[in-house]
């Protein structure tokens, strides 16, 4: 197995921006929870080998949103 890698789940709409890891079950290795299709308020960023990386990305884009980034309560990243 590779080593665990790291994604951020960005919804614009709903101001998230959300750490997971690639093995959590909602992230898929970064395709959206609800299907493939995109509707440009939401994306994944990633992947990040590190974590440390990863939450800067998060911290940034909730930044832009207005928002506080989140650790998602499923991988626990
Ligand atoms: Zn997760």
């Amino acid at each position: 197995m590779g080593k665990t890698e790291y994604w951020v789940y960005v919804n614009s709409s709903l101001k998230r921006a959300q750490l997971h890891k690639s093995t959590c079950g909602s992230c898929r290795f970064g395709r959206h929870m609800h299907g493939e299709r995109s509707t440009g308020e939401d994306w994944w960023g990633g992947p990040f080998s590190a974590r440390d990386e990863a939450w800067e990305h998060a911290k940034a884009e909730a930044l832009k949103l207005g928002a506080t980034p989140t650790l998602c309560p499923l991988c626990h990243p």
